[in-house]
């Protein structure tokens, strides 16, 4: 289907949602439910945006996944920041991180008390403050799912080039399709089909959600983040269900090829490798994120400086593990735009521009 007026057009808009309420219909004759998880941050916050949820017929639930790299990274993590930091280490990080709730305060709460913490755009910026504090240790806070991390062989790169020694990362990178598979047997969960994220399958592409597909599987559409791109890949998904179908289709395959980014992919099995990542939520999922090979352990902050990532201790109150596997919406935590907002976040998912607590409060209220 090719729209000429773009991705924004209320003419093909209506078409759309006309086909998705008889599908909706033919599932409901059948007694059928139908929850979609959203498996990105970006798309959970178009789909409150545009008020997706909204026009969607009552039997189909949009549900949002673990897709916000910053909600999934456990309190720990933060507390061996902040740990590094006040050892006399400069942090570097993406925004969103800085006021993240450690176990008993954010980074921006310990840059006020003095640590040297900065908020960069992009990883190159920490070969930057590497070269700028040549006599401090520079460590970056290397989160994110595999489009962060794809650039990140690159920084070991120029590092490794000019000699710099001063530089190391704090890996917590995760992995989209090992979190899936844990989502697909939790036991407690009912997910019927997955709207699968855009930028990740830039890089992992199409095909890498293949296994979660066929006769055990549930249908997965890659879709990009306009409103059409939206609703065409609902209208996919319900077609889907409709035949007992579960297949991978690429709604973007303007950006997402079946392969992916192969360039991307060889530099990060060249520099990373898979390892047991502890998950906000889901736990800890074997193989599920990825860490520096052994040759570059020398960039490794855990190793440089003998730390451990510890679990933390997670903010009182706050469903943020709930909402992040899907299982409770924002609107089910008492604390909900009573005791957390974004100005006084208490939990990471009211944190992040891509946390579901942050797009429900924007978007819903
Ligand atoms: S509303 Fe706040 S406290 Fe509740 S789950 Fe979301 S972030 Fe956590």
């Amino acid at each position: 289907m090719k729209y000429i007026d773009g991705f924004r057009n209320p003419l093909a808009a209506k078409k759309i949602i006309e086909r998705i309420e008889v599908l909706a219909n033919l599932l409901k004759a059948s007694g059928r439910k139908v929850s979609i998880m959203e498996v990105c941050g970006t798309h959970t916050m178009a789909i409150a945006r545009f008020g997706i949820r909204n026009i969607l017929p009552e039997n189909i639930d949009l549900i949002s996944g673990p897709g916000c790299p910053v909600c999934v990274t456990e309190a720990g993590y933060i507390d061996a920041a902040i740990n590094l930091a006040k050892a006399g280490a400069v942090i570097v990080t993406f925004g969103d991180m800085i006021n993240v709730p450690g176990s008993d305060e954010s980074l921006a709460q310990c840059r006020a008390n003095g640590a040297l913490i900065e908020v960069v755009y992009s990883p190159s910026a920490a070969i930057k403050l590497a070269r700028q504090f040549p006599e401090k240790n520079v460590v970056f806070l290397a989160v994110g799912f595999e489009t962060t991390t794809a650039p990140m062989p690159a920084v070991i790169q120029i590092a490794e080039g000019e000699g710099i020694r001063n530089l190391s990362l704090l890996t917590a990178f995760k992995l989209v399709p090992p979190a899936l598979k844990a989502l697909m047997t939790d036991p407690e969960l009912k997910i019927d089909s997955f709207l699968c994220p855009a930028h990740v399958s830039a890089i992992i592409g199409a095909d890498a959600y293949k296994p979660f597909t066929g006769k055990e599987g549930v249908p997965c559409v890659v879709a990009g983040f306009e409103p059409l791109d939206i609703l065409m890949a609902i209208d996919g998904i319900l077609n889907q269900l409709v035949r007992n179908e579960a297949s991978v289709e690429n709604q973007y395959n303007r950006v997402v090829k079946p392969e992916g980014n192969l360039k991307a992919q060889a530099l990060m099995d060249e520099y990373l490798q898979p390892v047991d990542a502890r998950w906000r939520g889901l736990g800890l999922l074997p193989l599920s994120g990825l860490g520096l090979k052994n040759e570059f352990e020398r960039f490794d902050a855990e190793k440089k400086h003998g730390i451990t990532v510890k679990k933390g201790k997670e903010p009182s109150g706050c469903l943020c593990g709930e909402v992040i596997k899907g299982k409770s919406k924002p609107t089910s935590c008492p604390l909900f735009a009573r005791g957390c907002t974004p100005d006084h976040a208490v939990g990471p998912c009211m944190v992040s521009s891509e946390g579901s607590c942050a797009a429900y409060y924007k978007y819903s209220l």
